[in-house]
């Protein structure tokens, strides 16, 4: 029991040394094979929209987003960018505006440009703000396992820090 709060920092401290490893393993992740328009079109299989509508799945795909059902989100899209997740989709929501609206961050959704528009110079540009943002995101995760791990250990010593305190009690009495 006594060796539980070091066990929990060592393995905090061994989630953010682990950081850079992540990243690297990430490059293999679902969205780094989503750089094309074609590509990301593909993986709109059983989009609840046809091709009429405002977010038809060509205009999805243009406006750099993915398709990534769930069992209780089957019009889940991400962008391959900034990784915005967005789901609860409407036959008139326009791609760019709402991939631009949540997320004014991403590079792809201020250019608002399709593929066939873009200099090699933004494309370039592009990458180089996806990697970035790939890297925010794994510190991001790490930084909440840690968070919570710390949120545990304080949590233990509060516990013992009462037991001692009781226990200081019953002596006195
Ligand atoms: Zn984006």
């Amino acid at each position: 029991m006594p060796y539980y709060p070091l066990n929990l920092l060592y393995l905090g401290v061994l989630s953010l040394v682990n950081m850079t490893d992540d990243v690297q393993e990430l490059n293999g992740e679902k969205y780094d094979a989503m750089y094309t328009e074609a590509i990301r079109f593909k993986s709109f299989q059983n989009w609840p929209f046809d091709e009429n509508s405002a977010c038809s799945a060509s205009k999805m795909a243009e406006a750099g987003f993915f398709h990534c059902p769930t069992k209780h989100e089957p019009d889940l899209v991400q962008c391959y960018v900034c990784f915005k997740e967005l789901d609860g989709w409407e036959a008139t929501d326009e791609p760019w505006a709402e991939h631009f609206s949540h997320s004014k961050i991403c590079l792809f959704a201020q250019l608002r440009k399709p593929q066939k528009d873009l200099t090699v110079a933004e494309i370039y540009k592009i990458e180089s703000e996806r990697k970035k943002n790939k890297i925010k995101r794994v510190i991001a995760q790490h930084l909440q396992k840690f968070r919570k791990m710390t949120d545990e250990l304080e949590g233990f010593i509060q516990e013992q820090i009462k037991v001692i305190e009781v226990s200081k009690k019953k002596k006195k009495t």
